[in-house]
């Protein structure tokens, strides 16, 4: 018992199943892009200098920052890189939220965040959102140690109007808010949180290179705010580890945002599908909010969400069930290319109509 009572337990998140086998499988469970990187990326993955690994990469990770600066028009000390945006949102908990008052996020969302919370002991408060899965703005003024909301949320892919983000944001001048847009990237143009950067010094967006860049494997997230905040991010991270960033992520993610023809063309093939896939699943008795992001939350009609998720996992297709309070009659599934809808489809026809 001695040493074990001066351990830091925590529950940890659990990450979507990576399957083991080389079997063919139809992955719908963790919103991954179904299509490969920018053919850049790929030229230079083959021409990745293998002496070069000796070298440390560049603390600063410059040249990355740099081109998403040049991206978004914004300055260079407004933007700050890591691991994924897993890495970026952890450092922002550790930096941000330091008060004793508890922070604030939906009750329904990504299951990370009570996590991060834990192990670095924030206290936190969850804020239910509507039956239709909706946030109210009100729910948000109340004392706070700073708030983090992902908009489209996940895993509902609900997402909320600008000027809803803009009310939390200007309503809470003490406290920092932190808009996860993991999935903007599948939303109408003009819906981020980006715009507002310029306005108010205590708004951080932040993004990844997992989803709409097709980049999952390679581990890139970044955030976006005014320079105190980045400057105090910064110096967070130099405390812990200076050197986050590897040099095959900081030369393969800059070459990837060079390409933004590929990357609206790959946007633009996904949303295509998720909108066929929004009118197969209705004509099967599946409902579901209006999504915004890469995947679809549906519940069917008569059928159990935890039967259908069991029946697709023995066809070789995997979806995201989670056996949680309010959710647990749903089903998240990754839209994928409009083949693997087809066999999504195509399997659920033979499940449900029975
Ligand atoms: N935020 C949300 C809302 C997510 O769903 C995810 C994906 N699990 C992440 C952040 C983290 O993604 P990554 O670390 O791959 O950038």
């Amino acid at each position: 018992m001695s040493w074990e009572n001066n351990v830091r337990k925590v529950v940890p998140y659990t990450p979507g199943e990576q399957p083991k086998s080389q079997e063919k499988i139809i992955k719908l469970n963790t919103n991954e892009c179904p299509y490969p990187p920018a053919p850049g990326v790929k030229k230079l993955l083959e021409a990745e200098s293998y002496e070069d690994l000796r070298l440390y990469p560049a603390p600063d990770a410059a040249a990355l920052v740099d081109v998403l600066a040049e991206y978004y028009g914004v300055g260079s000390d407004q933007v700050f890189v890591g691991v994924g945006s897993d890495d970026v949102i952890s450092m922002a908990f550790l930096t941000f939220f330091n008060s004793d008052k508890p922070i604030l996020f939906p009750d329904i969302t990504y299951s990370f965040y009570p996590v991060w919370s834990d192990v670095y002991k924030i206290p936190y408060k969850k804020v239910a959102i509507d039956a239709d899965f909706r946030i109210n703005a009100d729910d948000y003024k109340q004392e706070n140690g700073g708030i983090i909301i992902p908009n489209p949320n996940a895993p509902t892919g609900v997402l909320e109007d600008l000027s809803l983000i803009e009310d939390i944001v200007k309503s809470n001048p003490d406290s920092i808010v932190m808009i996860d847009e993991a999935y903007i990237d599948f939303a109408e143009e003009g819906t981020s949180a980006l715009s507002l950067v310029s306005k108010y010094d205590n708004l951080l967006v932040i993004r990844t290179f997992s989803k709409s860049r097709a980049m999952a494997g390679l581990r890139i997230g970044f955030a976006i705010g005014n320079a105190k905040l980045i400057k105090f991010l910064n110096d967070v991270k130099y405390s812990v580890n200076s050197y986050t960033m590897n040099r095959p992520s900081l030369e393969l993610g800059t070459e990837a945002v060079k390409d933004d023809k590929y990357f609206r063309q790959t946007l633009a093939k996904i949303v295509n599908t998720r909108e066929r896939m929004k009118k197969e699943l209705s004509a099967l008795g599946f409902s579901f909010p209006d999504s915004k992001s890469n995947f679809i939350f549906a519940s069917h009609a008569t059928v159990p969400a935890e039967d259908i998720f069991k029946y697709l996992r023995g066809k070789n297709i995997y979806v995201r069930y989670f056996k949680q309070e309010r959710i647990d009659n749903y089903l998240r599934i990754t839209v994928g290319t409009d083949e693997e809808a087809d066999a999504l489809i195509g399997a659920l026809k033979d499940f449900v109509s029975k």
